[in-house]
């Protein structure tokens, strides 16, 4: 399959490398308006090639997306110094309504991913911009959170995250919830399992579980300014799930018409990802505190959604 990337930045490019790596696509396009930035990262990225899987990776305009199956939305601009969040992120509608014209011009039949900031509120700007289903039209969302929730429930009982099913549901950002009542390892209740290995869910492996996945970006960002490799791996796993009609469980965001009450906002739930996009979706068991949590989630992504206008 063709993918398209749009937007080959830090996290556009990431997302076009580890397709390379893990054998996502047959050709990848990249396209920025940095016309030379993308031609740069094409040919590194190409260079990784013959360590990896056969994939023409490659620069275009827009018409190079013609065919694409998917097309990644990576593309943004940057937070001016003392600007706003919905300042920029009325910047960045802009900059999707301008790109999304030539994607669907190109690649009129193409599922998009979109994967830039606010994830969710831009997975919405793009459902109303594309005119697409919305199940043709997934943000990246928690897929990212989630990956890191499991990946420390796994090291604290040491089996491995793959092992480990659990959500982070809601919002890509600070209202995210942290999905702990349905969470499971194989087949058991976590906190079962935890007692059973002698390693008990305490109220502080808890908060200490919970602040690793809230605070990650915050501390990649104070480290290294932005965070790239974790959400490329996510979002080429997403294109695979696809590609392959693998009818697989990630925690993505898209247009939902209901969740605890609040209507038609994009955020995170469970759901079923194949060759059509999003086929299903699926509502986690919640305790009382984390459906509250989850409708505040939605409330807020709607507030901000009805702001941008
Ligand atoms: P991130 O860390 O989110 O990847 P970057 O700033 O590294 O952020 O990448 C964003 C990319 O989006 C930049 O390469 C920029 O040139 C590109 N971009 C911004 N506006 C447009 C646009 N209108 N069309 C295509 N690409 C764009």
């Amino acid at each position: 399959m063709k993918v398209g990337i749009v937007g080959a930045g830090m996290v556009g490019s990431a997302a076009g490398y580890a397709l390379a790596l893990r054998g996502g696509a047959s050709e990848i396009v990249l396209v920025d308006r940095n016309e030379a930035l993308a031609v740069a990262q094409a040919e590194d990225i190409a260079h990784a090639v013959p360590f990896a899987h056969p994939v023409r990776v490659r620069a275009g305009d827009y018409d190079a997306l013609d065919g694409a199956g998917v097309v990644i939305l990576a593309a943004g601009v940057a937070q001016k110094p003392g600007e706003d969040r919905l300042s920029l992120l009325s910047r960045n509608a802009d900059v999707f309504a301008q790109v999304l014209e030539g994607v669907q011009r190109a690649a009129p039949d193409a599922l998009l991913l979109v994967a830039s900031n606010p994830v969710d509120v831009m997975t919405e700007v793009t459902l109303r911009v594309s005119g697409l289903s919305a199940e043709r039209v997934i943000g990246s969302g928690t897929i990212l959170d989630t990956a890191r929730f499991r990946s420390l429930i796994g090291g604290h009982l040491g089996v491995a995250p793959q092992s480990v099913h659990a959500y982070v549901l809601g919002e890509h950002g600070d209202s995210e919830v942290l999905a702990w009542a349905s969470a499971r390892a194989g087949s058991e209740p976590v906190a079962r399992f935890a007692a059973q290995v002698g390693a008990p869910i305490t109220e502080d492996v808890r908060a200490r579980i919970d602040e690793g996945v809230r605070r990650a970006a915050y501390r990649i960002i104070e480290g290294k300014g932005a965070t790239w490799y974790g959400i490329g791996a996510g979002l080429a796993r997403i294109v695979q799930a696809v590609r392959d009609d693998q009818r697989s469980v990630l925690s993505v965001s898209m247009v939902t018409p209901e969740v605890e009450g609040v209507k038609n906002v994009a955020l995170s739930l469970p759901r079923v990802v194949g060759g059509a996009g999003i086929v299903a979706t699926l509502m986690p068991e919640l305790a009382g505190d984390e459906a509250q949590a989850l409708r505040r989630s939605a409330e807020l992504l709607g507030e901000t959604a009805d702001r941008l206008g």
